[in-house]
């Protein structure tokens, strides 16, 4: 391909608009353009990168042994109302009317879809199990889309559906799932970790989740550094503490603490330190008011809240409830005598016997707080999110936190949609079960934006070479000197027989400008043709990544410059 017939408009600023590396660069290489909040037009070279992606998802998919099917975006609201899901959604869920006045919605998922085809289609256990997929473009109206392709409101996503007989069939379909997963992410050259993720509202025994490494991700990994445990921070899970049951009880006692509504306001006033003190959270649990207890320098966190409350929805009470609950302004809620459907608290509170706790008073803490004399606490469970300093949950082990964002999520479903939808064959003894589900979503077109976040300088991107929208870029540096535009375009003809993508920079600009653009587009390697090194007999090379400068003969061109190639990808761990 020749650069100056490829439409791809470079920018020399960053739209304003664009918060983070990848959006930032991708809008600069002109490889994207946006047509309005969340939606994206994929330019050529964007798409050459996302169809790479794409392609070596679906072989993996195949190689695995699913089917690529492809279903309809548009999805009819009554599968949605069977499924029940009509209703849960919220508002992600883009929902429209037909002439005929009836609800159709646009697909943010295919778990409806395709338990449907299947329940009609699929009888017998002979016809199973079956794995099928699509590679299609969902559509999320996410709260706040951003970042670019990293949070779209319409995106491309894989979609894998397994259906199996029992339940040791669906972990046999997940396994081959979870090592496809690891192959693609293997294959595109990318960093990654798979972790143990929350299954949410989705439910079902196990979910993982595949994430991309990656310092601006919005996720944390905590791993272990001495065995296998990696879990995404909101799954994390923590021992309870081992340790001397409490002392002796104090009596309580009631403390002045005006104005003073914050942890830190209430430890410097009282001169104590933020573990003394425990904090009661209030939340509403499908409307009704709750309470979590955590110790004052601890994090509550919601995803495991949500899990013990078994709650379908989960949001911090306003201020109104606050103070209805605890008949005092926000600041000075604590355990006894608050006004809650349900209270529970941190297992490491169970430990202490000595707290201080707003007094459920305007201005005023409890002192020497004992939670089993004073409160009523329903459950002490796992409550808080994990530190750095806490020890490994499976090993005791120490851990290690960085960060990643999620590129997929491999689902044990279970029943979850079977039941619902009534998908059943018949067993061996002609009876009727339900078929056992999971789901595999690989987000493809944010795979993109994680490549970027991951691998960029201060020039531009750094693709590996799988993705790249071509592998080489050969810079003619030829001016007014036909004799080196003639053999940059040898060089180029000579790469593209080999089977190598590769983009001749014939433009007519300075060296500096092809430099740039070349670094911005992130060409992985580039091929630097001028007449100085003509007359030498070779061409100057540079690997994008390292900034590596070598010199390839022009004699034996081809077998040359494969062995530099090979160097290049095993730097990529290819
Ligand atoms: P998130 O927590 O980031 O919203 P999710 O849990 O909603 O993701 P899934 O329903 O598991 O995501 O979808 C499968 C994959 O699709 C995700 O792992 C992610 O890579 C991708 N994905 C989800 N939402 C978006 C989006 N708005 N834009 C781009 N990719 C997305
Ligand atoms: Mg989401």
């Amino acid at each position: 391909m020749r650069l100056s017939r490829q439409y791809a408009p470079t920018l020399k600023e960053s739209p304003a608009e664009a918060e983070v590396v990848s959006h930032k660069l991708l809008l600069r290489a002109g490889m994207i353009r946006k047509l309005t909040s969340g939606i994206y037009t994929y330019l050529p070279l964007g798409l050459r990168v996302l169809n790479k992606v794409a392609d070596i998802v679906r072989e993996e998919m195949n190689r695995a042994g699913a089917q690529e099917i492809l279903m309809p975006m548009v999805q009819p609201g009554d599968l949605w109302k069977e499924s029940g899901r009509w209703e849960f959604y919220g508002k992600e869920l883009l929902r429209i009317k037909d002439r005929h006045d009836r609800d159709y919605c646009l697909g943010p998922t295919h778990e409806e879809v395709v338990t449907d085809l299947v329940r009609g289609e699929v009888k017998s256990y002979r016809q199973l199990p079956i794995n099928l997929y699509q590679i299609q473009t969902k559509f999320r109206d996410e709260i706040r889309p951003r970042f670019g392709l990293m949070r779209g409101r319409e995106f491309v996503m894989k979609d894998a559906y397994s259906f199996d007989r029992d339940d040791a069939g669906a972990d046999e379909s997940y396994k081959a799932m979870f090592h496809a997963y690891e192959r693609i992410f293997e294959r595109l050259g990318l960093r990654f970790k798979a972790v143990m993720a929350d299954s949410g509202a989705i439910g079902g025994s196990f979910s993982n989740e595949f994430m991309v490494l990656a310092e601006t991700g919005e996720d944390t990994i905590a791993s272990c550094l001495s065995c296998d445990f990696a879990a995404n921070l909101e799954r994390a899970e923590i021992n309870p503490p081992q340790g001397a049951a409490p002392c002796a009880s104090l009596p309580l006692e009631t403390v002045a603490t005006p104005g003073k509504h914050t942890v830190e306001e209430v430890c410097e006033f009282l001169s104590v330190p933020p573990s003394k003190l425990i904090k009661t959270l209030i939340y509403l649990a499908d409307g009704e008011p709750v309470a979590a207890l955590v110790r004052g320098d601890r994090e509550l966190n919601e995803a495991k809240l949500s899990n013990l409350l078994n709650a379908g929805m989960l949001a911090m009470a306003p201020p109104e409830v606050v103070k209805e609950v605890s008949n005092a302004p926000v600041g000075f809620a604590g355990p006894k005598g608050l006004k809650v459907k349900r209270l529970v608290a941190d297992h490491e509170l169970a430990l202490g016997a000595d707290w201080i706790t707003g007094a459920n008073a305007a201005d005023a803490h409890h002192l020497h707080l004992d939670l089993a004399r004073d409160a009523e606490v329903e459950t002490f469970a796992d409550l808080r999110v994990i530190t750095p300093e806490d020890p490994c949950p499976r090993c005791g082990g120490a851990l290690e936190f960085a960060k990643g964002i999620e590129v997929g999520h491999v689902f044990k479903l279970g029943l979850k949609y079977s039941s619902t939808l009534n998908c059943k064959y018949l067993d061996e003894q002609g009876k009727e079960q339900f078929m056992v589900m999971g789901s595999y979503g690989i987000g493809v077109s944010r795979i993109v934006a994680a490549a970027i976040e991951q691998n960029n300088d201060d020039r531009g991107i750094v693709w590996s070479p799988p993705i790249a929208p071509f592998e080489v870029a050969v810079l003619s540096l030829a001016g007014k000197k036909q004799e080196v535009a003639d053999k940059a375009q040898e060089i180029h003809d000579a790469l593209e027989s080999a089977g190598i993508e590769v983009m001749l920079d014939d433009r007519k600009e300075r060296p500096g400008v092809k430099f740039a653009d070349a670094d911005l587009v992130g060409y992985p390697m580039q091929l630097v043709v001028g007449d100085k090194g003509l007359a030498n007999g070779i061409v100057e090379a540079k690997d994008r990544r390292t900034g590596e400068r070598t010199e390839i003969a022009l004699e034996n061109f081809l077998e040359n410059f494969k062995n530099w190639r090979t160097e290049v990808r095993n730097g990529w761990g290819l």
